[in-house]
């Protein structure tokens, strides 16, 4: 364990410890978020969350080392009284609590509308009125769409950055008509950032507002029918470890030609420390974090899965690795996309001096050798198992 009393900030500042609210520290962000914290901090956290799955390695036995540092409240944040007393006890609290799964925003829009804006309402409120200082999980989301998606395919400026790379502090957010029910969630994420920042004009809320690109690795979301709803669709990084485990082929919706930049969740972790240790440096901002130089189509990240899980089980791939499927099919009326989401760094860059370091394919290799060891056995037992007629 390193020496918590020989930390010190970007500024050579000695860290000292501090008390964190936590909520939705028991996800797969969250849980990350804990682990770092208990291995390499002295910092102190109340975790607040539904579910301790993903945490409970970090809650028990009494004898871990951080013993008495990670305390876990079951608490459902739309109607708890204890939230308040919680947020006041903390010197900063940390929200990540959400429905962040696209299946959900086309197929329970309401569900999602609430969680991400009315939910998150009184913790906001709370850390206002108390005078806490607030991280709160946006996304990126929230850029929509790219200004180029809307330029004719031909157009020669579609190569141009200023058309598709995402500013926080210059880029538009273009989403799609209000049928299209996709985009309830970065609406919701929009409205919610918007009042955080009119909290920090008008009444001084210390707020940072991070806007994750697709961040993965272990941990991340659930494997159907093995520890989520057998019918449950996760993100994309557990639809495809479940097919590979499963041995089926990879479902490209509409083609999978939609592109996206995939973040180690290590790296992204390490760019939250920095926020949280170094609050003069963070307070007021809004950061992309996510790895430009990770950029594939989804198509293209299916082959790569398909390569490094061959890879960590020993297994050769099947025939015909993937297949296409429509997007209404696999998700839906209302479902829409973002088409390409590349991070600028500037802001990030200039105010905390982090950058990633994880490439694609390390990255897949760690996360699939993580799910081969997690599931494989579970999901051959659940094969092997026969149907009830
Ligand atoms: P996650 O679903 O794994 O974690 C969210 C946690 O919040 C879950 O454990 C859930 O039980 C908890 N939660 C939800 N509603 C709650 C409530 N009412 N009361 C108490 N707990 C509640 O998701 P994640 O990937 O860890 O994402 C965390 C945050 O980051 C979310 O706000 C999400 O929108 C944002 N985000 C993540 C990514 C990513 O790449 N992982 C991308 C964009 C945005
Ligand atoms: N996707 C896919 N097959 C799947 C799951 C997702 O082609 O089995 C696509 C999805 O349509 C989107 C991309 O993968 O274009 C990323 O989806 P994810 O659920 O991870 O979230 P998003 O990045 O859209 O927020």
């Amino acid at each position: 364990m390193a020496s918590a009393a020989a930390r010190v900030d970007l500024d050579g500042k000695p860290i000292t410890g501090i008390t964190i609210c936590m909520i939705g520290a028991g996800g797969f962000i969250g849980s990350h978020l804990c682990e770092k914290l208990m291995s390499e901090t002295s910092h102190k956290v109340l975790a607040v969350d539904v579910y301790n799955d993903k945490i409970k390695h970090l809650l028990e036995p009494d004898s871990l080392p951080w013993n008495g540092r990670i305390q876990f409240h079951r608490i459902n944040i739309k109607n708890d009284s204890r939230l308040e007393g919680l947020i006041k006890m903390a010197d900063l609290t940390i929200n990540l609590a959400a429905i962040c799964t696209p299946a959900d925003y086309n197929t329970r829009p309401l569900d999602t509308i609430y969680s991400n804006f009315i939910d998150a309402l009184p913790v906001v409120k709370y850390c206002s009125e108390n005078n806490k200082r607030l991280i709160h999980f946006s996304t990126c989301e929230v850029y929509g769409k790219t200004i180029g998606s809307y330029l004719p395919k031909d157009s020669p400026l579609r190569q141009d950055p200023a058309y598709y790379i995402l500013k926080e502090d210059e880029s538009p957010c273009i989403f799609g008509s209000i049928e299209k029910q996709r985009w309830s969630y970065a609406c919701a994420k929009q409205l919610i950032e918007r009042l955080i920042y009119a909290e920090g004009a008008e009444n001084g809320l210390e707020f940072t507002i991070v806007r994750p690109f697709n961040w993965i690795g272990p941990r991340m979301d659930f494997i159907p029918g093995i520890d989520g709803p057998s019918e449950g669709v996760p993100r994309v990084l557990a639809c495809f470890s479940n097919n590979l485990l499963r041995r089926e082929p990879l479902k490209l919706v509409d083609g999978g030609e939609s592109q996206r930049t995939f973040i180690y969740i290590k790296d992204a972790i390490e760019a939250v420390m920095l926020m949280i240790e170094n609050p003069a440096r963070a307070n007021g901002h809004i950061f992309n974090v996510g790895n430009p130089n990770n950029e594939v189509t989804v198509r293209q990240l299916a082959e790569m899965m398909t390569k490094v899980y061959s890879k960590v089980s020993g297994e050769p791939s099947i025939d015909s690795p993937t297949i296409d499927v429509s997007s209404k099919e696999f998700y839906g009326e209302g479902y829409d996309d973002s088409d390409k989401r590349i991070p600028d760094m500037t802001i990030i860059n200039k105010q905390l001096g982090w950058n990633p370091k994880t490439s694609l394919w390390d990255l897949l290799e760690s996360t699939l050798t993580y799910q081969h060891r997690t599931y494989a056995e579970a999901i051959k037992q659940a094969i092997a198992k026969p149907i009830a007629s």
